[in-house]
């Protein structure tokens, strides 16, 4: 049996408005056993007294690549699943490194890279994957060329490998899914709209018929899964929603129509507004057109309109990055962004319980009995000032994942 102590933390669980000073948490086996303000002192093999620091859930990152090793997505075409795979362990470690303990991959995670973490051969989050996204022909996953006559649509080939798949059609969206649900996929992903980053595809035009949509939602449904879609115009949100997709990604050009029957589906938004912000920055520099530059900047005006127009619908709100390539940086930065609009408390949630239930597990992003020890100790106070986590080198003093101390400066004292 292991048994760690974490001693004197003021508590933010991941749910409740305030963080409660005096806190003890006991951890055993990968499990938080108990949560008091007793002494838990002798129950321990190891204790940490934190010293009135915050103690928080492990951050969840709920859109993320790993495999998003370049900005540009043409890049990623002829590299081989292990090249990827070995250039995606650092960007895999340095999230964990600033404190997210779980990522939802979202187009291109696989399921190999997901166990291999699970066994401990890469440090990294907990991941949660769907292989490629799903896309139309001349969607936002069709990367060919206006002139590039080839297609091959079957289940293992499209234009991207790893990334998007291009299948169309109910009997073949039918296939397909079970394929991935067969390969133990977590989710499934489908591009139901124009998006930023594809060469071709006005962002505001649905993708998908409302027909092929329900088909992908029930074949998952059956299984207990679930569908993200990626959606930016008001008329794909509302198509997704109809056709039963439960998480919308991006959503930036919402109205206030739309963002109510998303509240009343009981649906999630994952805004990812720090993708734009970093990308509008440097992406001229970094070889993107200046079609996808227009496009780009369209959504990043738009994207903290979305956040107050969500917010008044009462849309539960998820939390996700979606950065690709070097920009991947800025990960910490969706937090600060987020609080331009929102209080503090309602950005934490997101990115902890709220961000749990979009994965589809509530033992995550809580500090609760039999809840998973995922944790962080931070100094500072994020409820005042949730920039502190932006600096995880200087300010997060134990990354906690499993019940295992990652990361820690702290000093144990012998129980
Ligand atoms: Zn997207
Ligand atoms: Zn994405």
């Amino acid at each position: 049996m292991s048994a760690i102590a974490l001693t004197n933390a003021t508590l933010f669980d991941g749910v409740k408005d305030e963080a409660i000073p005096g806190m003890n948490v006991l951890v055993v086996d990968g499990r938080i056993e108990a949560v008091t303000d007793q002494s838990i002192t002798g129950k321990a093999v190891t204790e940490y007294d934190v010293g009135g620091r915050t103690l928080m859930p492990g951050l969840i990152d709920a859109h993320a690549h790993v495999f998003a090793i370049n900005l540009v997505a043409e890049h990623d075409r002829n590299i081989p699943l292990t090249e990827m795979t070995a250039r995606a362990v650092p960007r895999i470690r340095k999230m964990l490194d600033r404190g997210f303990t779980s990522v939802r991959d979202v187009a291109g995670g696989d399921v190999g890279i997901r166990n291999a973490i699970a066994q401990g051969f890469i440090p990294g989050p907990r991941l949660f994957v769907g292989g490629p996204a799903l896309s139309q022909i001349g969607g936002h996953g069709d990367h060919r060329s206006t002139t590039d006559e080839s297609l091959d649509i079957d289940l293992n080939s499209s234009a991207f490998y790893f990334t998007c798949r291009i299948v169309e059609g109910v009997d073949n969206l039918r296939s397909v899914v079970r394929n991935e649900l067969r390969k133990g996929a977590d989710h499934i992903k489908v591009l139901a709209s124009g998006g930023v980053g594809s060469p071709n595809d006005a962002i505001e035009i649905p993708q998908y018929s409302e027909e092929e949509l329900r088909t992908v939602v029930r074949e998952a449904a059956v299984r207990g899964k679930y569908v993200c879609a990626h959606a930016y115009e008001s008329a794909a949100i509302a198509h997704s929603i109809r056709a039963g997709v439960r998480t919308i990604e991006h959503a930036n050009l919402i109205n206030r129509e739309t963002a109510a029957m998303v509240a009343a589906a009981d649906a999630f938004v994952v805004p990812t507004l720090v993708a734009y912000e970093v990308t509008a920055q440097h992406g001229e520099r970094l070889g993107l057109s200046p079609y996808v530059m227009q496009k780009l900047n369209m959504v990043n005006d738009a994207g903290i309109v979305m956040l107050g127009l969500c917010e008044d619908a009462g849309v539960k709100l998820g939390f996700g990055t979606d950065l690709m390539g070097d920009m991947e940086f800025a990960q910490l930065q969706e937090l600060t962004i987020r609080a331009r609009v929102q209080r503090p408390v309602d950005v934490l949630r997101s990115a902890t319980s709220v961000n749990a239930q979009i994965v589809q597990r509530p033992v995550l992003g809580v500090i609760a009995p039999g809840a998973t020890a995922d944790m962080l100790v931070v100094d500072g106070d994020p409820l005042k000032d949730i920039s502190v986590l932006t600096a995880p080198e200087k300010n997060l003093r134990m990354i906690m994942k499993d019940g295992q101390i990652y990361k820690t400066d702290l000093a144990a004292k012998a129980a």
